[in-house]
């Protein structure tokens, strides 16, 4: 390897700690690490079920705020800085009346990964429900739902750096199902 890899998805973290990541890379055991720590895929295939599980952890931590129009995983989704996963509020008056539309998409690269990084993005798009801002509040909202946000979110993008640097998935369950 002539160049050291971009690691452009931890921008936003201290120097040693990415020198740390980089390090493991290049000594082929950045993979191992990542699979000893996380070694299952959850099941959360489709759209259908994505949903029944979004809706699940609101129920249990946001119960109040508006209900979800749709939920989905999409594959037009770049996994970029804050583009993750996106959540949409759509009000228009329709017919006299308010019409509010809320649609939650996970980027599809998440279909193929452990429970945990999938109940990361979750929390994080999740919180967006009602802090629209990556500020404090939002962050405290995450941790509050899943207190080891923080150390999920470093870990999902160490793996995809992972990826951005040319290694394979590591939890691909094969061919996609589209039912549902
Ligand atoms: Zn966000």
């Amino acid at each position: 390897m002539s160049e050291a890899p971009r690691m452009k998805y931890l921008a936003a973290y201290p120097q040693g700690l990415v020198d740390q990541v980089r390090q493991l890379m290049a000594q082929q055991r950045l993979a191992d690490v990542l699979v000893q720590r996380y070694p299952d895929a959850h099941e959360v295939r489709t759209d259908g079920a994505l949903y029944d599980y979004v809706t699940t952890l609101k129920a249990d931590f946001m119960r109040k705020a508006a209900p979800l129009s749709r939920v989905l995983y999409d594959n037009k989704l770049h996994v970029v800085r804050h583009a993750l996963g996106t959540y949409t509020a759509i009000s228009r008056v329709q017919g006299g009346k308010l019409k509010a539309k809320r649609e939650i998409r996970i980027a599809s690269v998440f279909r193929d990964m452990p429970p945990a990084f999938l109940r990361m993005i979750v929390v994080h798009e999740l919180a967006h429900l009602k802090e629209r801002e990556h500020d404090k509040a939002f962050y405290q909202l995450c941790t509050y739902m899943e207190p080891a946000y923080h150390q999920l979110e470093f870990d999902l993008r160490v793996y995809l750096c992972h990826l951005d640097a040319g290694g394979q998935p590591l939890w691909s369950a094969g061919p996609e199902t589209t039912a549902g």
